[in-house]
């Protein structure tokens, strides 16, 4: 897809195509459907949204083979008329939408979104002031004052995720922000100047007192929200002692068969499960004998 985001003539027939997806965008929000089953991502037809009355010109996403994808950033005006053709669809936040998503479609709304974060941050050159223009089909920012020329291209702010263990248990923290019974695997930005694991070691030890070893890599997750990429992290604490700091309101240590009957009870909620905190709980939890934590809170989800 990346040799195609500077062919103007390839994304300008492709948008005219039948397969075209346009992905909507609205202040930031999202077009979806909430159905009993979980809710889905509306695209429009290229006939549904004008090409020549956009905004900006649409950003290419990429294609699945069947159809190519491109987010545009839609008017309020234009918020209206896409609500007249889909009356069921509503915009909203893909943070809390994305729960009860299909992966892909999840995925894909997730890049539009964070391709539309950047480029409403990024109107003007950092480096003289003067307007910048779109290029690459959305991926690039160049400064239209021809002596400056800058580019820019999207930022992404490194984070990690960690599940620190314990022998049999794990620890979950309460942010004060989240809502009640939200626990979940602790988190934080890296800063300038460290790796991945001195963050994670940095991160556990300020919010919650306790020093780490065996600090390992598992797996990534972009996180879009608003421009991440959460690096997911195991390792283990020294003692169980903890020493919660503001960040914390309340941190608890957990067996399987603890944290099993506590998602029963409704006494702890988990992270969604498209996240990579709930996958890296999951894993452990599986490993631990603990079975599927993924039909446990499936299974006890549905309640007010
Ligand atoms: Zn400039």
């Amino acid at each position: 897809m990346v040799e195609q985001r500077d062919d103007a003539a390839w994304v300008a027939l492709k948008l005219q195509a039948d397969d075209a997806c346009l992905v909507p965008l609205w202040r930031s929000r999202s077009l979806l459907l909430r159905e009993a089953t979980g809710t889905l991502a509306v695209y429009l037809a290229a006939h549904e949204l004008p090409v020549d009355q956009l905004l900006q010109p649409p950003t290419l996403l990429g294609t699945d083979d069947k159809r190519t994808y491109f987010a545009v950033s839609v008017s309020d005006a234009q918020r209206e008329q896409i609500l007249a053709l889909h009356p069921e669809a509503e915009f909203a936040d893909l943070r809390i939408a994305s729960i009860e998503m299909d992966a892909k479609h999840a995925g894909i709304l997730a890049y539009a979104k964070a391709l539309h974060y950047w480029q409403h941050r990024h109107h003007f050159c950092g480096t003289c002031g003067n307007p910048n223009r779109l290029g690459s089909a959305g991926h690039r920012l160049i400064c239209s004052n021809e002596e400056c020329a800058r580019e820019t291209y999207p930022r992404i702010d490194p984070a990690i995720i960690v599940l620190v263990t314990q022998g049999d248990a794990c620890l979950l923290g309460r942010n004060p922000n989240w809502p009640p019974r939200r626990f979940s695997t602790l988190a934080g930005f890296v800063e300038p100047g460290e790796s991945l694991e001195d963050a994670v070691a940095r991160e556990v030890y300020e919010e919650a007192g306790i020093r780490l070893s065996g600090i390992r890599y598992v797996s990534s997750q972009p996180w879009p929200f608003p421009a991440s990429a959460m690096c997911g992290f195991y390792a283990e604490a020294e003692d169980r002692r903890v020493r919660l700091s503001d960040e914390l309101v309340e941190a608890r240590w957990f067996t399987p068969t603890e944290l099993a009957a506590a998602v029963r009870d409704d006494a702890v909620r988990l992270s969604p499960r498209v996240s990579i905190s709930f996958r890296l709980l999951a894993d452990w939890f599986r490993q631990q004998g603990g079975g599927d934590l993924e039909s446990i809170s499936r299974r006890y989800r549905a309640r007010p």
